[in-house]
């Protein structure tokens, strides 16, 4: 019995919940299906976490000291007379912590991992008789078979995971352990979902996993495909004006995905290609299986394709045993790659993880003068990528209001942010407009005319 269970709420259909979500896009995506999958039992979701009956902590285990803020988190679940709401643990800190969290925490009713969550109806059921409820089981795919189709979408861009999983074994990372093996979700499934969620009103489509690019499955006549041959299928759904996917492992980059960018016009001319160090020597110490050149490379024949392409990328400074020399050579993959924005963060130990345990960790003060460094270079590239746009046409998806009277913020092809008066448009509209100004991180533009939605 739950030590507490005198100071919870009861909880049944009709009463409300909380989701929310840290870390990245695949995290997002999931909470909104624990959402959705709640509504469809009849529960109402919450504007706030104060007035949620079940509050869901879709947790993140890239976060540093993932595990610490969580028990934090869970903490200020607490209300001032006392109660705590049903308090559920998802994520890759709950498969990764399991049994550990209920027994630190014993507010928490229930913890679930990221491929045990379609069964959260049953958990409450068990949670609502005063038993700890955990389930951190990967059975492959199941969660995929039991989800309720996509309801309508308040945004036109969402997010669809088509992949879920890493067998790379990085030896910075956690998610082969908190994530499972790769796993591809079927074809057919996924074009279901996408054409659900298109008559939902959804204009973009994010296709997400690990290891994205590494999707493979047959298609509807029984032929193997990769990434490319789904992102075709994609393109042929009318309505779908875009299509992105992230992230990418340099590894899994085939020249049919590369050609994809050529020509499928509604696969936007954008690539989150994640190197993490300039350096060989470090690169193999983090068991990435590419090197140096051999990601430039693709580089070269993903511009090629697309001159225009947008290019994204993430690093770890301060990797284990990374001298100055090998920092320097990560300067210089940067300079060489050009990039449009990209993702920098300082080296920190996932506990399990055979960095972790390396006997040459980087000092601080060493982390912190590198990132520096080489944020200063990013951010420089990135506001030069976004100067080249100054005084453009291109065309945008509005996606939320601005700050001022009338003003829309859509995204370019390129991902980039544009503010624009646009007082008859709505989010959701595609509207061509003309680049007025550059920012470091958007820019300003006027309405050349309005496109019907
Ligand atoms: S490729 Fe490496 S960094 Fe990416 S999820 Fe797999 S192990 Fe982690």
């Amino acid at each position: 019995m739950s030590t507490d269970s005198k100071t919870k709420k009861p909880l049944n259909s009709g009463k409300s919940y909380y989701v929310k979500s840290f870390g990245c896009q695949m995290n997002v995506y999931d909470g909104e299906r624990m959402g959705e999958m709640l509504s469809d039992q009849g529960m109402q979701a919450s504007e706030t976490r104060e007035d949620a009956d079940l509050v869901v902590l879709n947790t993140c285990h890239i976060r540093e000291k993932a595990a610490e803020k969580v028990y934090s988190d869970i903490g200020r679940l607490r209300r001032k007379d006392g109660s705590t709401p049903m308090i559920a643990v998802a994520g890759c800190v709950a498969q990764a912590e399991g049994q550990e969290i209920s027994r630190r925490a014993p507010s928490v009713d229930i913890v679930v991992g990221p491929q045990a969550y379609h069964r959260l109806p049953e958990l409450i059921n068990t949670a609502k008789t005063g038993h700890k409820a955990i389930d951190t089981d990967m059975p492959p795919n199941s969660k995929f078979d039991v989800l309720p189709s996509r309801p309508k979408q308040p945004r036109p861009s969402a997010f669809l995971t088509v992949q879920e999983g890493c067998d790379k074994f990085c030896t910075y990372c956690v998610v082969p352990y908190t994530r499972g093996a790769e796993i591809s979700r079927p074809w057919g499934e996924i074009v279901d979902e996408a054409k659900a969620l298109v008559d939902g009103g959804v204009k973009e489509i994010t296709l997400l996993g690990q290891n994205v690019n590494a999707w493979e499955s047959e298609d509807d006549k029984g032929h193997r495909q990769g990434l490319d041959g789904l992102i075709r299928a994609l393109d042929r759904i009318d309505g779908l004006e875009r299509i992105r996917y992230t992230t990418s492992h340099p590894n899994d980059m085939t020249q049919g995905l590369i050609d994809a960018h050529s020509n499928v016009a509604s696969l936007m001319p954008y690539l989150h290609l994640p190197v993490q160090s300039g350096s060989n020597r470090i690169l193999k110490a983090m068991n990435r299986s590419h090197t140096v050149e051999s990601y430039l490379e693709i580089l070269e024949r993903v511009r090629t394709a697309r001159p225009d392409i947008a290019l994204s990328g993430d690093f770890i400074v301060g990797f284990p045993g990374e001298s100055d020399e090998d920092f320097e050579a990560t300067l210089e993959v940067v300079r060489a790659a050009n990039y449009s924005q990209a993702f920098s963060f300082k080296y920190s130990p996932r506990p399990g993880t055979p960095a972790a345990d390396m006997d040459t960790q980087i000092a601080p003060e060493i982390m912190d003068e590198r990132l520096q460094r080489l944020q200063a270079l990013l951010n420089e590239q990135q506001f030069d990528f976004n100067r080249k746009l100054d005084g453009k046409n291109t065309r945008i998806l509005l996606e939320r209001q601005g700050k001022k009277d009338g003003q829309l913020v859509g995204k370019t092809p390129w991902l980039t942010s544009v503010h624009v008066i646009a007082p008859d448009a709505k989010i959701g509209d595609m509207l061509d407009v003309h680049i007025d100004s550059a920012g470091p991180n958007s820019l300003q533009g006027s309405l050349i005319r309005r496109k019907a939605a």
